[in-house]
C-alpha cells in the first residue's frame, strides 16, 4: 500500500509495533519521536511505498537511509534526553537528524554531500524540526572546536578506524556510537567518557557507508 497521507500515520504505529517495540526498544521518547516523524518524506518518490519496510533504502549513488530498527536503537543506545547537545556525523537524508530533534537535543549534523545537506535542511525546515539544528558541510571527522565538547555524538557511516579527534569531543559524562570495521560490515561501538577514562562496549554488528 502506498503511504497516503491519511494512512501514513497507522504504517508508522505497525512499524513501531512489529520492527522497533517488539525488538526490544522501550525509551519513551525514542518511540514517540518514531512515531511522529513520518519517513516516507526522506525517500526518493521510486521507494515511497517501501518508506515502512524493514530494510534501509537507497536514496543516491552509494548513499542509504538506515533502517528504521537501526536508527531508534542507535538513539536508544545514545540515551538522548532533550536540551542535549549532539553531534551527528553523516546527516544523508536527515530522518535520524529529525529524530534527534523531535526528542528535543540540539544538534550539529555534518555531511560531505552538499546536495544531500541541502536536501535535508529543507526537509527539517518544512516538517518546524529545524529550529535547534545546525547543518554543517564538510568532513564531520574531523574535530569541531568551536563547538565542542558535545554531551552525545553519532557516527552513521562506518570508520576503519576509531577517529581519535572525534572521541576526544564527547564532553565528560558523555557517550558515543559508532560502526568501527574494515570489512564490509561493522561493529557499533558505544564509547563512554568519564573522569578522562574511555570505556569501549561492541553493541551489535552493522553495514553502513563508508566514512569518507
Ligand atoms: N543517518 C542518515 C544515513 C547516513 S548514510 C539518514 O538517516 O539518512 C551516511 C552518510 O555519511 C552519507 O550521507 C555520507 O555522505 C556521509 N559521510 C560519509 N563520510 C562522511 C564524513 N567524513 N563527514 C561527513 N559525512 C560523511
Amino acid at each position: 500500500m502506498s503511504p497516503s497521507l491519511s494512512n501514513s500515520e497507522s504504517l508508522r504505529r505497525t512499524m513501531v509495533e512489529k520492527q522497533i517495540v517488539a525488538r526490544g526498544i522501550c525509551d519513551k521518547n525514542v518511540i514517540d519521536a518514531m512515531l511522529r516523524v513520518p519517513r516516507e518524506r526522506f525517500v526518493s518518490p521510486d521507494c515511497f511505498t517501501q518508506a515502512y519496510e524493514d530494510k534501509a533504502l537507497p536514496v543516491g549513488p552509494g548513499q542509504t537511509i538506515s533502517q528504521p530498527f537501526i536508527v531508534a536503537y542507535m538513539t536508544q543506545m545514545l540515551m538522548v534526553e532533550p536540551g542535549h547537545r549532539v553531534l551527528e556525523v553523516g546527516t544523508g537524508t536527515g530522518y535520524q537528524t529529525a529524530i534527534l530533534a523531535q526528542i528535543g537535543a540540539r544538534i550539529c549534523t555534518v555531511e560531505l554531500d552538499d546536495n544531500l545537506l541541502r536536501s535535508a535542511m529543507h526537509r527539517l525546515t518544512e516538517m518546524n524540526l529545524a529550529a535547534n539544528v545546525s547543518f554543517r558541510s564538510g568532513d564531520g571527522a574531523k574535530a569541531y572546536r568551536d563547538v565542542a565538547p558535545f554531551d552525545r555524538i553519532l557516527v552513521t557511516a562506518g570508520s576503519q578506524l576509531l577517529p581519535e579527534e572525534l572521541v576526544g569531543q564527547v564532553g565528560c559524562g558523555g557517550l558515543m556510537i559508532i560502526p568501527v570495521g574494515r570489512g564490509k560490515t561493522q561493529m557499533m561501538l558505544r564509547i563512554r567518557v568519564r573522569d578522562g577514562v574511555r570505556i569501549e562496549q561492541p553493541l551489535i554488528a552493522c553495514r553502513f557507508v563508508p566514512l569518507v
